[in-house]
């Protein structure tokens, strides 16, 4: 753990939100959300589209300012205004369902460049550990391809390794596989379940039932807002105990 954190392995899971409320306009899109991530867990969000998984996530980082609540981060308040937003977020990595890749940078470049202008690493730094973690998602071979010349499951791998080259402590990944034919998607969730058997802290929206199932530690249904239920993986999602998690899982499953 770097010095910006010195309390957090010790004492504070790097995720714990608290009363958390969101509104766009008057339109309340969570309504009281708390929950913690402790360090090493994999936390698995699913629920029916609009149900505020998304707007849950940007949360984490405040790529949206809750209306009300508590986020902390990695042992740093987000919602308060001292708080340098974008060192945190250094720690943080998201990968997104579209897989926002520079378009003219080689898959080496773009795991390259966060690390120079962020976390000023030198270049020979910086290309190690980038072509260290391009290995660990399976592209070692294709390095020097820009993404349009790679499948999306190549571009979302390299998005993860390109997150992965900033040491985060927390990854955040919102429906990862949902872009992406139904072919590519194995190769991309094989990449996640080895960040999470590597101790990871993890929170993944997915519609992938059996990796929510296999790999997550904990899921969390969302409906309307709020969380419907929660509970270890294995249970929730072959037992669940509310009705309205029971007809979700009926339709996906
Ligand atoms: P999910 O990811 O579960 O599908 P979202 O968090 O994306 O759900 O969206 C929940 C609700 O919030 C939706 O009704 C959506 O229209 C609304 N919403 C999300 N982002 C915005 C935004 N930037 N401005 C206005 N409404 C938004
Ligand atoms: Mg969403």
């Amino acid at each position: 753990m770097s010095d910006l954190f010195p309390d957090l392995e010790s004492t504070q899971p790097p995720v714990v939100i608290t009363g958390l409320h969101k509104s766009f306009g008057d339109n309340e899109v969570l309504k009281g959300i708390d929950l913690t991530v402790t360090q090493g867990e994999v936390v698995c969000v699913i629920g029916p589209s609009g149900s505020g998984k998304s707007t849950l996530l940007r949360c984490v980082n405040l790529l949206e300012q809750p209306t009300k609540g508590s986020i902390k981060l990695l042992g740093a308040e987000m919602t308060d205004p001292d708080v340098e937003l974008n060192q945190v977020r250094a720690h943080v990595g998201m990968v997104f369902q579209s897989f926002n890749l520079f378009p003219n940078m080689t898959a080496l470049g773009n795991c390259i460049i966060g690390q120079r202008q962020v976390l000023k690493r030198s270049k020979a730094e910086a290309i190690e550990i980038a072509k260290k973690n391009l290995a660990m998602v399976g592209l070692s071979d294709r390095m020097d391809y820009v993404p349009a010349k790679l499948s999306g499951g190549q571009q979302q791998r390299v998005a993860i390794a390109r997150a992965l080259s900033m040491d985060p402590k927390v990854m955040l990944f919102d429906e990862p596989t949902a872009a992406l034919d139904p072919e590519l998607v194995g190769d991309v969730l094989a990449v996640m379940r080895d960040l999470a058997h590597a101790g990871m802290t993890m929170m993944v929206v997915t519609h992938e039932m059996s990796f929510a199932r296999d790999v997550s530690d904990r899921t969390i249904f969302m409906d309307g807002g709020v969380i419907v239920e929660e509970g270890a993986s294995q249970e929730l999602i072959t037992a669940p105990k509310e009705r309205r998690t029971q007809i979700f899982l009926k339709r996906v499953l």
